[in-house]
């Protein structure tokens, strides 16, 4: 077993490490504002002002208004909360038909089928193998009873952006409402919620250098959202349940460090994963991208390895101390094939031998020469094992 220094974690897209600051920030917040912030006395008042400072920062990442943040505890509340609380306002509008993409996470695609079996019909919009969905798909899908519309910013496995501002306006052109997942983008990209245009946005803390079991959904001012968590009168009576204060401190610190850093950040990770990505095709044969190289987050890659079995690739790259992914983490560790591998149209043998690799903070060029110069030998070895032949 290699000492914990040596290893290379290179799966930012399942989480990240946090950052000291925001540990510290946490740390602090849990030993010295432990009142409640809807206390009305001292005690309160500190914590609520630990969340108003939080909202601020996060406002301020998003190009959003502080009253428009809801704190949740993370990606799948968020997503659950737009589209089981907009399901809910809208029902008695009589539109009943919900829309997303085939390349969700599971948070809205189980969310979605919870939906259908209360009645709502539901349509999924294909990709072809750029893994992008295509605006005229989404014209095509939409009638009059369509009440949401749910596309992700940038998808977990292979990066792609989505035209998140077409959909959109597309979605609106026909009354209704747009939500987006973007959780893989904050913190990787820019994102500014006018300027995307939609209606809710959700995002996770964990995946940008923050606490695990917090995150937000940005409702625009005016959305109809009824709440799911009910209960006392916090969040502005849209999300019941005292606030996680520590968390929420360490959301906000999170997100003044990503204002920060995003600019450089992306030119150093988008870099260090090019050249990652053109050394594996260069050195090893029979490799290829999953999914449209633009535009992408700069820090994730997905590449299927011809003849190899995912699974065992991860492994063996495990015990030379990198870990890599073979999707998204719910579904790692089931030999499932990726749904978002296989609704982009590839065939079995591709969406059975990909590996994800998420960098983020920390990671060095170093670290990907490491992976560059064990790859190709861990890759011939899995293959002489099961007597593949690969064309060079
Ligand atoms: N949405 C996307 C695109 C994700 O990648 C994830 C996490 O893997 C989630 C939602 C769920 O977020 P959380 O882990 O905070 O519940």
């Amino acid at each position: 077993m290699k000492n914990r220094a040596m290893r290379i974690y290179f799966d930012h897209n399942a989480t990240t490490p946090v950052d000291p600051a925001v540990a510290e920030a946490v740390s602090r917040v849990m030993t010295d504002t432990f009142g409640n912030a809807s206390s009305v006395h001292h005690f309160g008042q500190q914590a609520k002002g630990v969340l108003d400072e939080a909202r601020s920062a996060l406002a301020a990442l998003i190009a959003a208004e502080p009253s428009e943040i809801v704190f949740t505890s993370g990606g799948t509340e968020s997503d659950n909360f737009a589209l089981r609380g907009v399901a809910e306002a809208l029902e008695p509008t009589g539109r009943r038909h919900l829309i997303a993409s085939s390349i969700e996470h599971e948070a809205v695609l189980v969310t979605l089928r919870a939906l259908a079996r209360r009645g709502w019909r539901t349509t999924l919009l294909s990709v072809d193998q750029s893994g992008i969905v295509k605006p005229e798909a989404l014209a095509e899908a939409m009638t009059d009873d369509t009440a949401i519309v749910s596309v992700m910013h940038a998808n977990n496995e292979i990066g792609t952006i989505q035209p998140v501002t077409e959909l959109a306006r597309l979605a609106h052109g026909r009354g209704a409402v747009f939500h987006t997942d973007a959780v893989q983008s904050i913190g990787k990209i820019p994102v500014d919620v006018r300027a995307l245009g939609v209606d809710l946005l959700s995002l996770s803390a964990h995946k940008f250098n923050g606490p695990k079991g917090v995150g937000a959904l940005w409702i625009k001012r005016g959305a109809r959202v009824t709440s799911v968590m009910t209960g006392g009168k916090h969040e502005r009576s849209r999300r019941a349940g005292t606030e996680n204060v520590a968390g929420i401190a360490g959301l906000g610190v999170a997100a003044q460090l990503a204002v920060r850093k995003i600019a450089p950040e992306s030119a150093r990770l988008g870099s260090l994963r090019n050249r990652l990505e053109e050394s594996i095709l260069a050195k090893v044969p029979g490799t290829a991208i999953n999914g449209a190289r633009e535009p992408r987050v700069p820090n994730t890659t997905n590449i299927s390895f011809e003849a190899v079995e995912a699974e065992s690739l991860l492994i063996a790259l495990d015990l030379e101390g990198v870990a890599v992914s073979t999707g998204s983490a719910c579904s790692s560790g089931t030999l499932e094939p990726s749904h978002v591998l296989r609704a982009m149209g590839l065939p079995s043998p591709r969406t059975q031998n990909s590996i994800r690799m998420s960098l983020g903070a920390g990671n060095t060029e170093a670290e990907v020469d490491f992976v560059v110069s064990r790859l190709p030998g861990l890759v011939e070895k899995l293959r002489s094992l099961t007597g593949a032949r690969v064309r060079a």
